[in-house]
This record gives structure tokens, C-alpha cells and sequence, in this order.
């Protein structure tokens, strides 16, 4: 894609010119407990039929359908089979087994009659009151699953449930994805460190560690570099190393300040940049460029923009690297409850909680949505996404939410 560096691309171009630049990365071995969230690099097979036959859904008896045709039935009672076991007898006119939940259903029988739906006469004999069909709660062999299917596709995202899938046909070692080696590096004169004293003249770095819970959120772990100062050689040096990674995310300093020196830096240290600027708020600037080894993202100083960036930009690219097929946030339609203002040419992410009334979910901005404001971003539910065309919005238009962290859950049970 040939973009001018000086062009205030529109975030979906900026999107596409990220993801043409990133490939899903090759694969690792990891065992089934820490598979969860990965993405399946190879097909999973079952490995026997499930059930391995036809087996009991209930606790109850075992019985000949045609038996009870004619009910009120008493049958002889011929043996105990328990999940796990194999039964030792053929089931004949007249007689049932008493079967647990998983048991095999014994030679002869065709149905099973749930505990409740029996009475009890003696020791070994028992009565039936309603007739059943064939088949009547019995798992069929294979319902699960068939030896040799396919039941998890390469590019699968392990969830729980295909954990579970897993440990069923034993895959104790799984081929994944390989996770991106991420270096996130916070940029300024002005910063002060997590462990530093705190001095009134200084500002916290918040960015390394939203950063970091931005990727840890995705599954990832990074390694922070620290805080470069605004010197060009300081700053060269930590963003060489940067340059050992996957991915480095840089933020501050990407502008065009006099004390701005990453453009230039990353310039000379090979980096070959495909844009520097975005039409979005907050958000402006933000550099994306790729040496052979490592996709590096310039992200705002700003920790709102930094981590708004991210949600559009580092998450999709990051998610592509790790062999995911959905790339993007999930997004909601909600009504706003008052009005936006707005001028077009830029598309606005909105920091908003998001309600529930009888029609669909109701957007709220968070208050103040200064590009510094990170409390914003700590109270959003979601990013309401304002088009670039558009000049405000009035009170009841629907927006679409992208949903954020922890958005997931409700204070009331669904
Ligand atoms: P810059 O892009 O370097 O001009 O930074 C823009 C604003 O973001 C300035 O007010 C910086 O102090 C602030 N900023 C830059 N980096 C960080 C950081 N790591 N944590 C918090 N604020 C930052
Ligand atoms: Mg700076």
C-alpha cells in the first residue's frame, strides 16, 4: 500500500496497511493447561468413537421397549451395570438391568426407563407404569464424537470448552500459535518510573503499564524496557533493543515537537515507517512501520490515545500475529442518551458505560473526555465509535460500542 507519510489516513486504512504488514506467527508446543485463549495450529482428531457404544442418559433400568407396550409391566431384574463397566448379560423378554448414567446398554435392551419413572416391588423385580420408544434415553455410540473426525480445526481459539474437547481425546501436547514477543518502551524527559519518588514536577508513567495490561488482556506477556529520555543516542540505544522483539510499542515522542525524536531515531535505525498520522480522536499521532523482524507502533503520549491506539490498531495486529481469525472488538448497537458534539473528519472514540432499558443497551459517555483524562478509559464500559463524517449526534441515534475490558459481565443475573 503506498500512503503518504504526511496524510492523515482514515483508521480503517490505517487497519488494512497494519494487517497486510502482520502474519500469523509459526507454531509451539504447550501443554493443555496453559492452551487457554491460544489458537490451534494443528487439526484435532478424536481418537475413539464417544461414547465408545450406546450407553445410558439416566440412572434407571435397562429395558425391551415391546415389553412395556403393555403396561403396568413387572420384570425380573438379571444384573447391575455401572458406568464403566461392561454388562455380562443378555437383557431377554421379561427382564431389565438396573443401569447407571454412562453405562453400556446391555445385548437385548433398547431403551432406558429413568429411576423415577419405576417402582420398586421386590429386590429383583420392578414395575412400570409408561411405555417407551426405542432409543428412549440412550446415548447412541459416537454422539459425541467419531474416531478420526476432525472435532477442532487448526485456527481454533482454545476456549474451555475446547479444553475440554482436548483432554477427551487426550491431547496432553498441543501445537498453538506461537504468542508475540512484545517490548514496550515509554518515552519523556518528564516521566518518572513506578519506583521513583514521587516528585511533584514529574509525570507518572502510566502508559508502560496500561500497555502492558493492554497485552496481558490479549494473553500476551511484553517486557517493558523502561523510560528513554528525549535524547536521540538514549533513545536509539533503547530502541535498538526494542528491535529484538515481534513487536515494539513505543509511545510519546512520536511528534513533531523539537523534542519529538522517534521519528527520526526509528528512521535511521532502519525502521521502514508506513504512516505517522491517523484522522481519529483521540489518537493523533500514531507511526506504524516494519523492519523484517519487528512491526513497531508509535503510539500518543496521551494514555487515553495510547490505549484508544491500541484497541484499534496494536490488539487486531497482535491478534493476527497469535493466528486468531477475529481480529476486532466485538461491537453492540446502543441508543446515546444525549447529544455529541462533533466535526466531521475524524473519526471519535467515546469512552462510555453502557446501560439497558426494554429496547437494547443505552451509551453514556463517561464525562470529561480529555485525551489525558485516564480515568475515562478506567470507568468505560466501551469506545463509541463517532464516523468521521459525521457532525454530532443527536440524543437517541444509534451508535455501535466496541467493547471494552471487563465489559463481559452484569451486576444482575441474565
Ligand atoms: P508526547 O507525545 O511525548 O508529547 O506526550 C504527550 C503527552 O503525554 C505529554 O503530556 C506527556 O507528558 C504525556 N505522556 C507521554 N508519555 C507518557 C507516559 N508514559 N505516561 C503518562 N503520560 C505520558
Ligand atoms: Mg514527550
Amino acid at each position: 500500500m503506498e500512503i503518504d507519510s504526511m496524510e492523515y489516513l482514515p483508521v480503517s486504512a490505517a487497519q488494512a496497511c497494519i494487517l497486510e504488514a502482520v502474519n500469523t506467527l509459526g507454531a509451539e508446543t504447550v501443554p493443555l493447561a496453559r492452551s487457554l485463549g491460544r489458537v490451534l495450529a494443528e487439526d484435532i482428531c478424536a481418537n475413539r468413537d464417544l461414547p465408545p457404544y450406546d450407553v445410558s442418559a439416566m440412572d434407571g433400568f435397562a429395558v425391551r421397549s415391546a415389553d412395556l407396550d403393555g403396561v403396568p409391566v413387572e420384570l425380573e431384574i438379571i444384573e447391575d451395570i455401572r458406568a464403566g463397566d461392561l454388562p455380562a448379560k443378555m437383557v431377554q423378554a421379561g427382564q431389565c438391568a438396573r443401569i447407571m448414567t454412562g453405562a453400556p446398554l446391555p445385548p437385548g435392551a433398547d431403551a432406558v426407563v429413568r429411576v423415577e419413572d419405576s417402582q420398586p416391588v421386590t429386590e429383583s423385580r420392578v414395575q412400570f407404569a409408561l411405555a417407551v420408544k426405542t432409543g428412549h434415553d440412550v446415548r447412541p455410540r459416537g454422539e459425541n464424537m467419531r474416531d478420526g473426525d476432525v472435532v477442532l480445526p487448526a485456527g481454533s481459539e482454545i476456549t474451555s470448552g475446547a479444553v475440554g474437547i482436548l483432554a477427551t481425546v487426550k491431547a496432553a501436547q498441543i501445537q498453538v500459535c506461537r504468542c508475540p514477543r512484545v517490548a514496550i518502551l515509554s518515552t519523556g524527559d518528564e516521566l518518572e518510573a513506578l519506583d521513583a519518588p514521587l516528585d511533584p514536577n514529574k509525570i507518572p508513567d502510566a502508559n508502560s503499564y496500561a500497555l502492558l495490561a493492554q497485552m496481558q488482556a490479549l494473553g500476551i506477556e511484553p517486557v517493558l524496557l523502561g523510560i528513554a529520555r528525549d535524547d536521540p543516542d538514549e533513545l536509539a540505544q533503547y530502541l535498538q533493543r526494542g528491535l529484538e522483539y515481534d513487536v515494539l510499542l513505543v509511545s510519546g515522542g512520536t511528534s513533531v515537537g523539537v523534542h519529538d525524536y522517534v521519528r527520526p531515531t526509528i528512521e535511521k535505525l532502519g525502521v521502514q515507517m508506513r504512516f505517522w498520522r491517523v484522522a481519529m480522536r483521540p489518537g493523533h499521532p500514531m507511526a506504524f512501520g516494519t523492519t523484517e523482524r519487528t512491526a513497531v507502533f508509535g503510539l500518543p503520549g496521551n494514555p487515553v490515545s495510547s490505549m484508544v491506539c491500541v484497541e484499534q490498531f496494536v490488539s487486531p495486529a497482535m491478534r493476527r500475529l497469535m493466528g486468531h481469525k477475529n481480529l476486532f472488538r466485538r461491537t453492540v448497537a446502543a441508543r446515546l442518551t444525549h447529544p455529541l458534539k462533533k466535526r466531521p473528519g475524524r473519526t471519535e472514540f467515546v469512552r462510555v458505560k453502557l446501560g439497558r432499558d426494554g429496547q437494547g443497551y443505552l451509551a453514556s459517555s463517561t464525562g470529561t473526555q480529555g485525551s489525558g483524562v485516564l480515568l475515562s478509559m478506567a470507568q468505560a464500559d466501551g469506545l463509541l465509535v463517532a464516523p468521521a463524517e459525521s457532525a454530532g449526534l443527536e440524543a437517541g441515534t444509534e451508535v455501535m460500542v466496541q467493547l471494552l475490558d471487563g465489559s463481559a459481565y452484569q451486576s444482575e443475573a441474565g
